[in-house]
């Protein structure tokens, strides 16, 4: 069905067109990004999003069984026997009370979903589905990725577990990546490539050689991965009866996902499946924020198509004089380019969006909150969380609106943060945290040291547990 669904660049003043089965990543005539366009006038759509509900009863099919496949009909640009799946998507929107007091939001209406329950342990999973489906069918025989670490666990699975015959292979900065996640690639067996430098090193170069050798990119350039990545929202809105929310509150590293929700949100709208769009909050890290400085600080918008390119070049021109370089502990968001701006200002103007930023403090207290309210997250993530409650501060969330903050990635991806947030003290947590300026650890669990000897143990169970947690000490 090539002329159902096809390629299609960012710009409208350009609108170049591609055929589904070309392999690029950006738009010849100007340069700009791809999205996966449809015709859906011709496409079979759901009257209802409530019809999705009926492939429930149908989980032994795979295309039913995945969380982002059940949706087919909303991305539809491969024919269902052809889907490469692992049944991801099968993620969970919870209630939080316990994060609604933290952020001082409606204690029934806000919610987290749960990225990190999928395969590989984040939302990555969900546009990498999409991105093989798309390598089968185009008959690629190696993939590749520039990564912080998510992607390349996510590639590395899905080329291992997927039956895909696909060789992997990921290019990550050096030291720059959390243990779970370089242990994924390496267990997986994907030929892993540090280049010496960040993330954006990293990425230039596998644009660069996968170019060259053929080999098929992964990285949320990839148009169809965004496909992927719009499911998260579709089961956001099934989390909630098909009510749409008024915030969505996401981390925004290579804004891929940000993009991908807005496009989301706003091809529903056009099919009439959803009255109107939620906001949605993009929240950079403070040492990762070129997002917010080019948004609040530089004024630049999509603009209806026609954003101020020359004012991003200038600003990128000045964070090269400046040596300036992304540094933060929520590694998966740790980027100073990123590669999906356009689209993110696009889907920040469709859903009347804000942007903000949030210390690595701001962001390890949120995570601490996310944990002791069950599941937890990994640092990038509870960049949502952080950036809700300074939003509900600013006034800018109401204290009455319905909020989602997406939990992108899972606990134990980087237990080396969390352990030392919990127990370091003095010293060590000066050593681990000072340089990125993380001074305090108030909701700290810190384990106590007991002897080994039972009335010793008994007294400090019923001691911490009359009143609050003790810290540190040993007895
Ligand atoms: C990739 C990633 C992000 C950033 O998402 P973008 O789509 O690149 O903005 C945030 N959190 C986690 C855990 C990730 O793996
Ligand atoms: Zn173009």
């Amino acid at each position: 069905m090539p002329d159902l669904a096809f390629q299609q660049c960012v710009f409208p003043d350009c609108a170049a067109r591609y055929d589904l089965l070309e392999v690029r990543t950006a738009c010849d005539a100007c340069g700009g990004l791809l999205d996966v366009a449809y015709d859906w006038e011709r496409l079979p759509v759901p009257r209802r999003l409530a019809d999705f509900e009926q492939k429930w009863g149908r989980r032994s099919e795979p295309a039913c069984l995945s969380g982002v496949w059940r949706f087919h009909e909303l991305l539809p640009f491969a024919p269902p026997e052809t889907i490469v799946s692992v049944g991801e998507g099968q993620t969970l929107l919870r209630p939080a009370p316990k994060v609604a007091a933290y952020i001082d939001a409606h204690h029934q209406r806000t919610w987290l979903q749960f990225e990190g329950l999928n395969p590989s342990g984040s939302f990555k999973d969900n546009g990498m589905t999409a991105a093989f489906t798309h390598a089968a069918l185009v008959g690629a025989t190696s993939a590749a990725c520039a990564s912080t670490g998510n992607t390349s666990a996510s590639l590395a699975m899905y080329a291992a577990a997927s039956g895909a015959n696909m060789r992997a292979i990921v290019f990550i900065g050096e030291g720059k990546i959390a243990y779970g996640k370089l242990s994924q690639a390496l267990d997986y067996g994907a030929l892993t490539l540090q280049i010496e430098g960040d993330f954006d090193d990293a990425m230039a170069c596998v644009r660069e050689v996968s170019a060259q050798a053929g080999v098929y990119l992964v990285n949320s350039v990839n148009p169809f991965r965004l496909e992927g990545q719009k499911t998260i929202m579709y089961r956001v809105l099934e989390g909630l009866r098909w009510r749409v929310p008024d915030w969505i509150v996401v981390p925004g590293g290579n804004l891929g996902n940000s993009s991908a929700f807005g496009k989301a949100f706003s091809e529903l709208h056009c099919l009439g499946l959803i009255d109107r769009l939620p906001r949605l909050a993009v929240v950079n890290a403070a040492g990762a924020d070129t997002l917010h400085r080019l948004v609040n600080e530089r004024g630049v918008r999509f603009n209806s198509g026609r954003p101020p390119l020359e004012v991003i070049d200038a600003f990128y021109a000045e964070m090269d004089a400046e040596n300036r370089r992304a540094n933060t502990l929520a590694s998966a968001i740790e980027i100073n380019r990123p590669v999906n701006l356009i689209k993110c200002l696009r889907a920040l103007e469709m859903c009347d969006g804000v942007v903000t930023r949030v210390t690595d403090q701001e962001i390890l207290d949120a995570k601490a909150q996310v944990g002791a309210g069950g599941f937890g997250c990994e640092p990038a993530s509870a960049a949502s969380v952080a950036g809700a409650r300074k939003l509900r501060k600013e006034g800018v969330i109401g204290g009455a609106e319905e909020v989602v903050c997406i939990l992108t990635g899972h606990a134990l991806k980087d237990p080396n943060v969390t352990v030392g947030y919990h127990m370091y003290q003095g010293e060590d947590f000066r050593k681990m945290f000072a340089a990125r300026s993380v001074s305090s650890a108030p909701l700290a669990n810190r384990p106590i040291g007991v002897k080994n000897d039972t009335e010793q143990i008994r007294k400090t169970i019923a001691e911490t547990v009359k009143g609050q947690p003790r810290s540190g000490d040993s007895i």
